[in-house]
């Protein structure tokens, strides 16, 4: 069995206990653990290669928790970049076309196509309540017409009737003509596949796509594909030009890499997985699923968001207890509009303060404006440390250096000064009537 990278990434940094921020070496030692994790999870070498480079860039300076190891800081890094080279967002089919809708099926043979296009044809039938025409237009294979037909009486799908002897093209011709007359919202067009990419099959395909253009073009492709993975989606890509990716046989035991090949050199979308052999086993596509199976870790991820999480709340609790104190210094108004630009943490600190309701939304919304948090936080940084402790001894001329250190108006250096005197103020005050148990209703 595979070693799980989060053992082994733990075995490499074990040695390391150091802490602070990731180095070029930390992280060169860590890529060379994942880069083996990607090849075993039959990631294609070249998507390798560019992944392990992001990556690279992204992780070195980054900081690591305290909690956690370097190594498993690296695997969250990874994690994420996985997930968002995956498609973090959920890409449905797109059904925003005249009726009817065509679809093209497409994929090398045996890589689960009719059965895909039944399923996908259950799918719309019940959940999106379309009414859907299937047609094989594979007359390479004898039997493949009539097993659509079989999948179509499976799924109560209706499929086009077989006129043995016709041709693709007239075959998907004929679909929608069926298609237009019968009132069918959507048409399934399944392709003949072929064992290997060939130009025959390329040129047979792209016909079809020229007498029908369809609406979604799907290239439905083994989870079990390995380094095949980016030669077969490219070569479809080019030739026919994909709208999205089906993955097939999610359910076995492959690591997934295939997903990330096919996503990273077509840059479509992997729309929906197959589950089983059932018609009924098809799913919507979640990329954490699949990055945590290609990397085959555990808990690290949940393990260093829990420890990000944990430190965040450290510190908004460090800041409560001054704020309590009535010490809040332009020093804490910048970290903390550096944390709102992070996350919008404003809301998370003034949660822990006793009692605000409405004053925290107030707040948030009068500050996130992306490019005014900036402004504030270069304004701020353009003074020297004693004026931030005490923002009462910036005068006419300390207020004209700041501003053009900042390169902001004088006029924007007094707005934030009042803000901080007026956020200062009202903190004291909503702190003391929380703990005094005198807030007024609306605000508890
Ligand atoms: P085609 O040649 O590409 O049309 O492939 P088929 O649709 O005939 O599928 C080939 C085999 O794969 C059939 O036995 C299917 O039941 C099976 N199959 C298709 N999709 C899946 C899947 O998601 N999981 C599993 N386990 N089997 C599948």
């Amino acid at each position: 069995m595979f070693d799980s990278l989060s053992e082994r990434l733990g075995s490499v940094f074990d040695r390391l206990k150091r802490r602070g921020a990731l180095t070029e070496a930390d992280v060169g030692e860590a890529l060379r653990e994942v880069r083996v994790a990607l090849l075993e999870a039959d990631v294609a070498l070249p998507v390798v290669k560019s992944f392990i480079a992001e990556v690279r860039q992204k992780a070195v300076g980054t900081g690591v928790l305290r909690s956690v190891t370097p190594g498993q800081m690296v695997i969250k890094i990874v994690h994420d970049h996985l997930v968002s080279t995956l498609g973090a967002e959920e890409a449905p089919l797109d059904l925003n076309a005249p009726s009817p809708i065509p679809f093209l099926m497409i994929g090398l043979q045996g890589s689960g196509k009719t059965t895909t296009t039944a399923k996908i044809a259950l799918r719309l039938k019940q959940k999106d309540r379309k009414k859907v025409l299937m047609a094989s237009l594979d007359v390479a294979r004898p039997a493949a017409q009539e097993q659509l037909k079989i999948l179509g009486e499976q799924a109560e799908v209706a499929t086009l009737p077989i006129v043995p002897g016709q041709m693709p093209v007239d075959i998907a011709k004929r679909a929608m003509q069926a298609g237009r007359l019968g009132g069918y919202d959507v048409v399934m067009l399944d392709t003949a596949g072929r064992l290997s990419i060939d130009e025959a099959l390329m040129a047979e395909v792209a016909a079809v796509r020229d007498a029908t253009r369809p609406h979604e073009t799907l290239l439905v492709a083994d989870a079990l594909t390995g380094q095949d993975a980016v030669a077969t989606a490219e070569a479809f890509h080019k030739r026919v030009g994909l709208t999205g990716i089906v993955l097939t046989r999610v359910d076995g035991d492959g690591r997934g890499g295939a997903a990330l090949s096919m996503r990273a050199v077509t840059g479509r979308p992997i729309k929906l997985i197959g589950t089983g052999e059932k018609l009924e086993a098809l799913e919507a596509f979640h990329p954490e699923r699949i990055a945590s199976r290609i990397l085959g870790m555990g808990d690290v991820v949940s393990l260093v968001e829990k420890a990000a999480e944990t430190i965040q709340q450290e510190e908004a609790e460090a800041l409560a207890r001054k704020m309590e104190k009535g010490q809040f210094d332009l020093e804490d108004l910048r970290q903390q509009l550096r944390q709102l630009k992070k996350m919008g943490g404003m809301s998370g600190i003034m949660g822990l303060l006793p009692g605000v309701g409405k004053v925290k939304k107030q707040l948030s919304d009068a500050n996130l404006d992306e490019g005014m948090l900036g402004r504030q936080e270069a304004i701020i940084s353009s003074m020297t440390p004693r004026e931030r402790r005490n923002p009462k001894i910036i005068q006419a001329s300390r207020k004209r250096r700041i501003a053009t250190g900042s390169g902001t108006s004088v006029q924007d250096v007094n707005r934030l000064l009042k803000q901080h005197q007026q956020m200062a103020g009202m903190m004291k005050k909503v702190s003391k009537m929380g703990k005094k148990g005198k807030l007024p209703p609306g605000l508890a």
